[in-house]
């Protein structure tokens, strides 16, 4: 039976809110199953995200995260904090992937993910702040062996691991069967709101790995760029006047 995927993705209404999700649902819908979106929103279930879902030919759960975060550095971290409670208290056995709505995701990347049986994690394609150049960020292997990491930081030892959101996968075993992997961490495994802007991904990772031994590196030699992260987004919606429509822009 192939492994099934739970792919998280924390979502919000905004201008082009059912444009991402739309596109990232109708790429989850040409991955074979079995695949469980998970999409989680704070506060309450918007209709808006409802009424996209509800269209995908896409098994989801629908999830909603009562604790807020006002800070730009924590966007996310609660709602897939949420998910992997909900994956803790099911025992959902899979693994267990980021897909933020509005990265782009080609198809291979979820036929890759089934390959992991700890830990996965590859290059990632993005828009440097400047937004004039393109950059890599991520693994650096030889075969699926990890050998050092992309990064554009200035001050390259900070971080222990240069690995995007989008950049890794792990299986779920992890969160409710953390002594099968060996893990010492007695508390579960969760994202934290007290770290540094930047430093969300390798604190959360450090919670289950311990070096780039316990790494596999996709696709083989991380050779292939299979995501891209662009920061594109509109934050104001202007409408013609009279017009009373959701709070994204809506297809037919
Ligand atoms: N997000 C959210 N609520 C917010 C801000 C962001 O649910 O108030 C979601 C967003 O939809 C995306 C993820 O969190 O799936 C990451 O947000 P964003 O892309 O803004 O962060 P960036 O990738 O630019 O760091």
């Amino acid at each position: 039976v192939p492994k099934l995927l739970l792919i998280v993705t924390p979502t919000y209404n905004r201008p082009l809110q059912s444009y991402y999700l739309h596109r990232l649902g109708q790429t989850l819908s040409l991955v074979p199953p079995p695949l469980l979106w998970i999409v989680v929103e704070t506060g309450y279930a918007s209709d808006e995200t409802a009424d996209v879902l509800r269209r995908t030919r896409v098994m989801y759960r629908h999830l909603v995260c009562k604790k807020n975060s006002t800070e730009m550095k924590d966007r996310g971290v609660h709602q897939r904090n949420t998910a992997l409670e909900h994956i803790e208290r099911h025992r959902l056995d899979g693994i267990v992937y980021f897909a933020d709505d509005d990265n782009i995701y080609a198809l291979q990347l979820f036929l890759e993910l089934r390959g992991i049986r700890r830990f996965g994690t590859w290059p990632v394609a993005m828009l440097a702040q400047s937004k004039s150049r393109a950059t890599l960020e991520g693994s650096v292997c030889n075969g699926s062996l990890v050998i050092g990491w992309n990064t554009n930081e200035k001050s390259k030892n900070l971080r222990r691991f240069h690995v995007d959101m989008s950049g890794f996968a792990f299986n779920s075993s992890i969160i409710w069967d953390p002594k099968r992997w060996h893990l010492l961490a007695p508390s579960s495994v969760r994202q934290l709101d007290t770290v540094k802007e930047g430093f969300q991904e390798t604190t959360f990772i450090e919670q289950i790995v311990e070096d780039e031994s316990q790494m596999e590196g996709l696709p083989h030699g991380c050779s292939k760029i299979m995501n891209w992260h662009l920061h594109l987004d509109a934050k104001r919606l202007v409408y013609p006047r009279f017009w009373k429509v959701s709070s994204n822009l809506e297809v037919v």
